[in-house]
């Protein structure tokens, strides 16, 4: 099977030494490697939001019980390292071009699904008890350059029309009131859905509810082989196999090709870093100033994104290199340090106590893929979030538990603009050299 990136990037033996990891429970979900020759009746790939909904779904409200396969421990990848933004963001069509290729009411479902996505959030963690330690009120889109305004009031049209939300135009003053100052604040528009989560608390409780539910996890797993044996597929780890009815591949931005034949030359992972400051003082947080805990990101294609932790940290995020070298992430970080001053002069030079990165999926038919195999109807797979993964994993894995299940037809549960994984990038070896050029662009697009 094959990555596009540096082996640094797909190293499991240890935990991301991220911020969530430092204030994470003290238990972790407890979850054995494949002991041995198992049967199931599923077997999901991958232990992130996606598998773990997916398998938690499967079992509570369809009697069903997966073996979650995880080749980390459960929820290394990209879930339990997010900046935890639960946010619009999925879909990376325009609402100009939804209408054109899927009309005013398949547009509406794909808007509805994801405001629905961010309510599961808040009702799989009341229903489960999972603490998610929720910051702010909706989100903030931050407008970079005086001319994002005009953007933006036409995203707050788009959003009345097709999810129902009614979205607030603030000045550059009225965010500065509300909001923060900086360089690089136009003006915004607050989005009234959406908060900050914990996100390793969020996927661990996700993975406790679905043991508790009947679930079986194995972590430290990792699906080298995957065979056909009489109509089952035998999904082979290191230490043992599965012999599964159904299998549902949750592997995202980290889907190797050679997988699953319906993702190959799809995927396109991509890096997200982070860093998390030292707790601001009050001086500082007076001068930029900084009032919300209200997620925000800002209209650049190659996007700025932080909010302010409860313990007064700033975290702050942004697109990554393109090799995934460990030389090439200090690079960025020093760069993202550089950037963060710039936004926010009061807090230029500041110490930086944790910095990490990671991958997220983005997919040449800008939304995210739910389908199943052309070849093998027992096979599902969902992915591609284009780095907006926190709410819409978490709902595409209970699609899949319906799915599966057979509680509905594909045609009736997944809006047709996610309906399937689309095309492959034309040249997939070549797709790092498509997200450079990708980047190239955006960046001189966010200057225009
Ligand atoms: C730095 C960063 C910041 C982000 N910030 C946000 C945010 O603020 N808001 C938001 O909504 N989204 C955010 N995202 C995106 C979000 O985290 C993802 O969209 C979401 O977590 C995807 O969940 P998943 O379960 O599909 O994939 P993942 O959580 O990536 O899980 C996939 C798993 O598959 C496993 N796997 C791969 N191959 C195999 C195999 N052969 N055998 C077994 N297991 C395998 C991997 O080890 C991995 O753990 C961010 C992502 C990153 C990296």
């Amino acid at each position: 099977m094959r990555t596009l990136y540096d082996d640094a990037i797909h190293d499991r033996s240890l935990p991301t030494p991220s911020y969530w990891e430092a204030t994470a429970p003290e238990s972790r979900p407890q979850a054995q490697a494949v002991d041995g020759d198992v049967a199931a009746d599923v077997a999901v790939i991958g232990g992130g939001l996606t598998g773990l909904s997916c398998a938690l779904h499967l079992a509570r409200d369809h009697a069903i019980r997966a073996h979650v396969l995880e080749a980390g421990p459960i929820g290394w990848g990209a879930s339990s390292r997010a900046g935890g933004f639960v946010c619009l963001g999925a879909v990376k069509l325009g609402f100009g071009d939804c209408v054109s290729r899927f009309g005013e009411d398949g547009t509406r479902a794909l808007w509805r699904a994801q405001v629905e996505a961010m309510d599961l959030v808040s009702d799989l963690a009341q229903a489960e008890a999972i603490d998610l330690w929720r910051q702010g009120d909706g989100q903030y889109e931050v407008a970079h350059k005086p001319a994002r305004m005009a953007d933006l009031a036409r995203e707050r049209e788009g959003l009345a029309r097709y999810a129902g939300l009614t979205a607030e135009l603030l000045s550059a003053e009225a965010f500065r009131e509300v909001g923060h100052g900086g360089t690089e604040a136009f003006g915004a528009l607050h989005v009234p859905k959406g908060f900050g989560v914990h996100p390793l608390r969020w996927t661990w409780g996700l993975a406790d509810a679905a043991a508790r539910h009947g679930a079986v996890l194995h972590g430290r797993s990792p699906v080298v082989d995957w065979r056909r044996e009489n109509g089952r597929h035998r999904l082979v780890t290191p230490t043992g196999s599965v012999l599964a009815r159904h299998v549902v591949v949750a592997t995202n931005g980290y889907t190797p090709d050679g997988l699953l034949a319906d993702l190959d030359g799809r995927p396109l992972p991509m890096l997200s870093n982070i860093l998390v400051t030292r707790p601001l003082d009050d001086g500082e947080r007076a001068a930029v100033p900084w009032h919300t805990q209200t997620p925000v990101a800002n209209t650049r294609i190659r996007l700025f994104y932080y909010r302010l932790l409860a313990d007064g940290r700033v975290l702050f995020g942004a697109r990554g290199d393109t090799t995934g070298r460990p030389e090439d992430g200090a690079r960025v970080l020093r760069w993202m340090r550089r950037r963060l001053g710039d936004l926010f002069p009061p807090l230029r030079g500041i110490a930086v106590d944790f910095a990490w990165r990671g991958l997220v999926c983005l997919l040449p038919k800008r939304s995210p893929a739910i389908g199943r195999s052309a070849a093998d109807p027992s096979v599902f797979y969902g992915l591609g979030y284009h780095g907006n993964g926190m709410a819409m994993a978490p709902w595409t894995g209970r699609i899949l538990a319906r799915l599966v299940a057979g509680a509905g037809a594909e045609a009736t549960l997944v809006p047709a603009a996610l309906r399937g994984a689309g095309p492959a990038v034309p040249w997939p070896a070549g797709r790092l050299w498509w997200i450079r050029a990708a980047l190239a662009w955006y960046a001189l697009k966010d200057r225009l």
